[in-house]
């Protein structure tokens, strides 16, 4: 399926592996240029190797925390106009909310409302002005089916679902042909979801993979989705 998007140009955050290298990798099949980023320069720049050799699209790597001014500042320096812009970070740490104070809270709302926020603030006028624009948030379903021990993803990406669903609906954006989007994984089989269940398996004593089997079989499907599976989808959104 021709998507339409061939030629555009995206930022793509957090990208060096997962879902936002999913991604990234599923534009780059459609004919995307890409500016992607990470904080690992190493792996970054691999993926950046691995998506030109494969695609032949240009790639840019900014190696930067984007959850910071400076990080974000860079990528907008290396991209200031970008067609389609990708808002994803690391997830905070699961555990007991007892064990969280102020700076746990404040990590997760600046990482995973905040950040994705003010890259949008950043490039949407543009976008309206060129009127076309695509922002996609890779956020998590636990914004709709809370996880017990996810209460810092549940919290700060409930904030972020908020202020998009608004957003998304403001007629002077709409009308320029500019969508903003979340896109909201459930389980997909990455180093994020394998984390999650390791420090789970910690708590409990029970093995990693026992406790992947547990958590697949409450999928519908009986499996966890596969990354490519949840980056097609978001180059479909960006169509
Ligand atoms: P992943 O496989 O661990 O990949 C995370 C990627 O983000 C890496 O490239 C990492 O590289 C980069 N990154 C992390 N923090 C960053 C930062 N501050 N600045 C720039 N890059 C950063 O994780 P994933 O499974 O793809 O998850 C992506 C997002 O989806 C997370 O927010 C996660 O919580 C959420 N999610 C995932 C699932 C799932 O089942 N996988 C489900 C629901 C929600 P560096 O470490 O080098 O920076």
């Amino acid at each position: 399926m021709d998507l339409g998007i061939a030629g555009k140009t995206a930022i793509v955050c957090a990208a060096s592996k997962g879902l936002g290298k999913a991604t990234a990798v599923s534009l780059a099949k459609n004919g995307v240029n890409l500016v992607i980023n990470a904080r690992s320069k190493d792996a970054l720049e691999a993926t950046a190797a691995e998506i030109r050799n494969t695609t032949g699209v240009t790639v840019t790597a900014i190696a930067a925390d984007v959850t910071t001014d400076a990080g974000r500042e860079a990528l907008l320096k290396a991209c200031a106009n970008p067609d389609i812009l990708i808002n994803n970070a690391g997830g905070p740490p699961p555990g007991d909310f007892r064990d969280w104070g102020r700076e746990h809270w404040l990590a997760a709302v600046e990482a995973n409302m905040l950040t994705p926020i003010l890259l949008t603030k950043a490039v949407i006028d543009g976008m309206i002005a060129r009127k076309f624009g695509r922002v996609v948030n890779i956020t998590s379903g636990a914004v709709k089916a809370p996880i017990d021990v996810l209460g810092l993803s549940n919290g700060a990406r409930s904030g972020l679902t908020g202020f998009i669903a608004g957003l998304a609906r403001n007629p002077q954006i709409a009308a320029a042909n500019v969508t903003v989007n979340n896109v909201l994984p459930g389980a997909f089989d990455t180093d994020r979801l394998r984390g999650v269940i390791a420090n789970q398996a910690k708590k409990t004593g029970k093995s990693p993979e026992a406790l992947f089997a547990e958590r697949v079989k409450t999928i519908p499907a009986g499996r966890a989705g596969r990354p490519d599976e949840y980056g097609e989808l978001c180059a479909f959104v960006c169509s």
